[in-house]
């Protein structure tokens, strides 16, 4: 587990790799669970929540040859604003 995965979950609901859909309930990640464990994890600071799932989401363009990245962005981050 590295830095970025260190802060992902803590309720079961983490990304398998590199799929990208969560282990819990198996919806593409971040699930609704994972956003509200996020959202906890990083409270008013959406700024750094914004920054930690870009970080996410390079990876997972890499990781992913589907969807488009735009698709990815909304995914991942467009959900924090
Ligand atoms: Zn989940």
């Amino acid at each position: 587990m590295n830095a970025l995965e260190a802060r992902i979950g803590g309720n079961g609901h983490q990304p398998e790799r590199p799929s990208w859909d969560c282990l819990s309930c198996r919806q593409p990640w971040p699930c609704p669970p994972a956003r509200v464990k996020l959202g906890e994890t990083y409270g008013p600071d959406r700024i750094g929540l914004g920054m930690y799932m870009g970080a996410l989401l390079l990876a997972a363009v890499i990781e992913m040859p589907e969807p488009a990245p735009d698709d990815l962005f909304q995914r991942f981050v467009a959900w924090t604003r």
